[in-house]
């Protein structure tokens, strides 16, 4: 990037970090995008004159509520809820709800900033948003759980809607969060109406929804791998997590020849060289959804290593594909994955590789697929829920697979077309500006609102 361009850069983040201080996720995931934008604005001044970034920075709306609850013991507890409703240019807000210790202002601040241009990136008519609350779910009895959820909806009710903003599952939001969030909405809205995606089959939900990201991811690796006439059969893969996410990933990887070798949680990862074959991701599921345990688990049954307090980028690997969460992949862990080989990363969660990774891997012209473009299958699949329920009809498992497939095919296009410099494809710029420019055109279209 020339000077003049890096000085616009710096000049526009202190004014950002000036207004959000300490929120320095938000940072991170701005400066990531307006690293690209710059220039590219600098270039279309309609957007220059408009003042497009210094808008899409600003949340249109944020809500920001009490969530009292009882425990199983009887004991007060006090949580704190919230929703961004960062940009509703091209459609209703849409963006998950994420329930960890972590949750502050700046992490959800960051998440729907990304959501807008994921969710633009997918072609479907969604804004962005995202929200949640620090409420951490481990170790609570579902009735736990589920005061929780009813108590955080009995103020979030009043601040979305189908047509306003339609929020999902995150980490921490799974089936059993969303069914207890849409029953207290039902009942205080008296009304069924797809308020939330990610819900029960029985009750308007979507065919292949929980698949959906790690399939997404999985699909955006083979577009990148079919560039150089590649494929991911045969390959070795690791994965990281082992929630939502994480799981379906090695579903579809296994499925389409790939082998998976790691799987993690907070607590570590397990390295099973032989491949997390179907029965042993059944296992899986029923430990981490069900009886909702630690990986660690995995390798007692199955006598693999269990790697305490580690993350899983020393294995070597053809194909990273982090599921876990936001800056799981350092500069060290990066520079290890390309010296052990490993030429594709395509990011299940979001933000998963930290500012210097990704420049590791851009340094390295390996196949990087950001998180906005590689996990933007959730979210498609989730708009393809809210127009089942706009029809009141359900496609079938393998239409529903079949268009989130060609979502990925096209968003894999937009950022070739955006991102292709010479032989090399800059995917995290093609990514940055495809997002951009549909939002930013309906905002010019929309006027100063
Ligand atoms: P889940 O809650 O189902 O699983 C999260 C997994 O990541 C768990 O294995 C969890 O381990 C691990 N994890 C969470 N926080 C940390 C941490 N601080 N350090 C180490 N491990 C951690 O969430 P999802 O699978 O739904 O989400 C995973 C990622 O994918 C997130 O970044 C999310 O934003 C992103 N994403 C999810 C989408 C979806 O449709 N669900 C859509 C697009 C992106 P443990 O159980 O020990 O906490």
């Amino acid at each position: 990037m020339s000077n003049v361009y890096e000085q616009k850069v710096n000049d526009f983040m202190a004014k950002v970090i000036a207004k959000n201080p300490s929120e320095v996720e938000f940072h991170q995931a701005v400066h990531e995008v307006v690293e690209s934008l710059i220039p590219f604005i600098e270039e279309n001044p309609q957007y220059k004159d408009a003042k497009i970034l210094e808008r899409m920075v600003e949340p249109e709306r944020l809500v920001m509520f009490r969530v009292p609850w009882l425990n199983d013991k009887g004991e007060v507890q006090i949580n704190r809820g919230f929703r961004i409703e960062m940009n509703s240019a091209i459609g209703p807000y849409k963006g998950g709800l994420r329930f960890h210790p972590t949750v502050n202002l700046g992490i959800l601040k960051f998440l729907a900033f990304e959501q807008v241009f994921k969710n633009s990136l997918t072609t479907l008519p969604m804004g962005g948003g995202k929200g949640g609350s620090d409420f951490d779910p481990k170790g609570k009895s579902d009735n736990e759980v589920m005061r929780f959820c009813q108590s955080f909806m009995s103020e979030l009710f009043r601040h979305i809607g189908p047509n306003t903003d339609v929020p999902a599952g995150d980490i921490g939001v799974g089936g059993r969060e969303i069914g207890f969030l849409f029953g207290q909405y039902k009942k205080l809205r008296n009304e069924f109406t797809g308020i939330l995606t990610g819900k029960g089959l029985e009750w308007g939900g979507s065919l292949i929804r929980p698949e959906a990201t790690g399939y997404g991811a999985t699909y955006f690796a083979e577009e990148m791998l079919n560039t150089r006439g590649d494929s991911l059969k045969g390959k070795i893969v690791a994965i990281s997590g082992s929630g939502n996410v994480a799981q379906y990933a090695t579903e579809k990887v296994t499925q389409m020849g790939g082998k998976v070798v790691t799987l993690s949680d907070s607590s570590g990862y397990i390295y099973d060289p032989n491949g997390i074959d179907a029965e042993k991701l059944a296992f899986v599921l029923e430990l981490k959804n069900v009886k909702r345990g630690r990986i660690k688990e995995y390798a007692d049954k199955y006598g693999v290593e269990f790697f305490e307090g580690k993350r899983p980028w020393g294995v070597k690997c053809d194909v990273a594909m982090p599921c876990a969460t936001q800056n799981e992949v350092n500069e060290d862990e990066a520079k290890t994955l390309v010296a052990n080989g490993c030429f594709v990363v395509s990011e299940g969660a979001n933000m998963p590789s930290t500012p210097e990774a990704i420049a590791v891997y851009q340094d390295a012209k390996i196949l990087y697929g950001p998180g906005k473009a590689a996990n933007a299958g959730g979210v498609a699949v989730s708009g393809l829920e809210m127009s089942q329920n706009s029809m009141r009809y359900n496609w079938t498992r393998e239409e529903v697979d079949a268009k989130l497939h060609q979502i990925m095919k096209d968003i894999h296009a937009t950022c070739v077309k955006w991102g292709k410099e010479g032989d090399y494809i800059d995917y995290f710029k093609g990514a940055n500006i495809g997002g951009f420019v549909k939002v930013a055109d309906a905002m010019l279209a929309q006027g100063l609102v």
